[in-house]
């Protein structure tokens, strides 16, 4: 039987009610049912599970919300005004009374409060574009939408930030390039992406970087007259690529867009196990200005658990090489919440980490949103925590301050361990542009490979999507499918 339910006669803000729910009970399996009129269904909720909850919507003048344990008495009624025509006002009052319930209902307070979406800083941002100052703008999103205080801060401190880092870039008349590459060298037991296993996939990579060339020269003449400002080639682990796999993609991709206003040029690299002299050698030569190592974490225990196939001294060899041969910005990715890793695992990471000096710094949360191969292993584990808090990332976030490395870019997913974020951390000078125009919304992305979502910003701020197909194989048989797509989003 579903441990929590939610009764709703409208379907307004469903899946803003569900998200709050879900966020106090993650991994609580929780179902949402329709009901007819305005009063909870009292012999449906008799024979449900452990925990019930209600949220009721009266005929249209006033909503009425109600929580309540199978048993007991209801813990909190209100009505909250009903208004057409400020919805904005409705959400924010109803995720409040909501949140309070819940929060009497199981004692638990959140530090991002009612908040759901996966960007927070964006809120902070608009505020301050509308001409709130910083100060007003923390207030306001802790007396609107219960943030912590450490948590209202770090928004407005990173969208000042952002606003200070994209001084100067014309936004509007310009664009990013994303480049996806599926394969890595083994698929890590937490993956969430579509990547394939580069091992049973080898003889078709060839076949793939044809195909992605064709699409990267099918998009660049869709973005005449716009400005390239920044390209990231993500994946799975690009550096899966031999060097002369990665030459073709590079000089395809010099030949179809034009770089002279880049910013900024990423490939992540990902798995230290796929890092080599010669591959950084190609990436020196086609102007890469900067380079991901992605430990993870620096605890041979974990990443033998979870599949990475590598040592922490590979972590530490294809770093320094990565320094040795010039590159100047080194970002690392670290994930809180792996199976078996609590403070003191974390802890050790971040020292090591620390004796290794990167430009930037970007420390996840784990999210279990559809890795079922870590459900299956969490399982035949049981004595093993998933355990990611508040304490864990705080404890980042002073690390990272003391290498000098400052918040730039923040972002949530769904089914997080603990509820928490993504921050991402770099040196003056040193963050990722790419990083905070994509998470701002703040311009287009024309999107390449498979799975890869292209986005179409428009001076208003509404999005249009495109996405690619995520199987290898029928992205390459159906590649003219995926170039028509993205022609009829960019020229609608
Ligand atoms: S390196 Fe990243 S993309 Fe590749 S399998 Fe591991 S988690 Fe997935």
């Amino acid at each position: 039987m579903c441990e929590i339910q939610i009764w709703l006669n409208r379907q307004d803000f469903e899946y803003d009610i569900y998200a709050l729910v879900r966020s106090f009970y993650p991994g609580r399996q929780t179902e949402v049912h329709r009901m007819e009129g305005d009063t909870p269904p009292e012999q449906s909720m008799r024979p449900l599970g452990e925990q019930v909850f209600v949220v009721a919507w009266s005929g249209g003048q006033k909503i009425y919300v109600e929580c309540r344990m199978e048993g007991q008495t209801p813990v909190h009624i209100e009505d909250v005004p009903d208004s057409p025509d400020d919805r904005i006002a409705v959400k924010n009052r109803l995720k409040q009374l909501l949140y309070q319930t819940l929060q009497a209902f199981t004692g638990r307070a959140l530090v991002w409060g009612t908040l759901t979406g996966i960007r927070p800083v964006k809120l902070a941002a608009g505020f301050l574009e509308d001409g709130m100052d910083a100060a007003k703008v923390q207030a306001y999103m802790e007396e609107t939408y219960y943030l912590s205080r450490q948590k209202s801060s770090l928004c407005v401190e990173i969208a000042l930030r952002e606003r200070e880092i994209l001084d100067g870039l014309d936004c509007r008349n310009g664009y990013s390039l994303y480049i996806g590459i599926p394969f890595c060298p083994s698929i890590c037991m937490y993956c969430s992406f579509s990547s394939y296993p580069l091992e049973k996939w080898k003889n078709r990579v060839d076949t793939y970087v044809e195909t992605l060339c064709r699409e990267i020269r099918a998009s660049a003449p869709l973005m005449q007259g716009k400005e390239l400002h920044t390209v990231y080639i993500g994946g799975g682990t690009p550096t899966t690529l031999e060097p002369d796999q990665m030459e073709k993609l590079l000089d395809c991709l010099e030949e179809a867009f034009p770089l002279e206003n880049l910013w900024e040029f990423t490939v992540e690299a990902g798995r230290p196990d796929s890092i080599r002299r010669e591959k950084l050698a190609v990436l020196k030569k086609h102007s890469i200005s900067r380079i991901s190592v992605n430990p993870q974490t620096m605890n041979q225990k974990t990443l033998d658990f979870i599949g990475r196939r590598h040592t922490v001294e590979e972590i530490q060899n294809a770093y320094w090489l990565v320094r040795e041969m010039g590159f100047d910005n080194i970002n690392m990715d670290l994930i809180a919440g792996l199976p078996g890793e609590g403070v003191q695992e974390v802890e050790h990471t971040l020292n090591e980490i620390r004796k290794l000096g990167p430009d930037s710094l970007t420390m996840h949360s784990l999210a279990v949103k559809r890795a079922a191969r870590l459900r299956l292993f969490s399982e035949e584990h049981k004595e093993l925590t998933f355990e990611n808090s508040s304490k864990i990332m705080d404890m980042a976030e002073n690390y990272a301050r003391e290498m000098g490395l400052l918040p730039y870019y923040l972002y949530r997913q769904k089914n997080m361990a603990g509820n928490l974020e993504n921050v991402g951390y770099a040196k003056p000078g040193k963050a990722s542009l790419y990083n905070i125009l994509m998470m701002g919304e703040k311009q287009s992305i024309v999107a390449c490979g498979s799975g890869s979502i292209s986005k179409q910003v428009y001076p208003d701020g509404q999005i249009e999507r495109c996405e690619n197909v995520k199987d290898v194989t029928q992205y390459i048989d159906r590649i003219d499918e995926m170039i028509e797509r993205k022609k009829q989003l960019w020229n609608r």
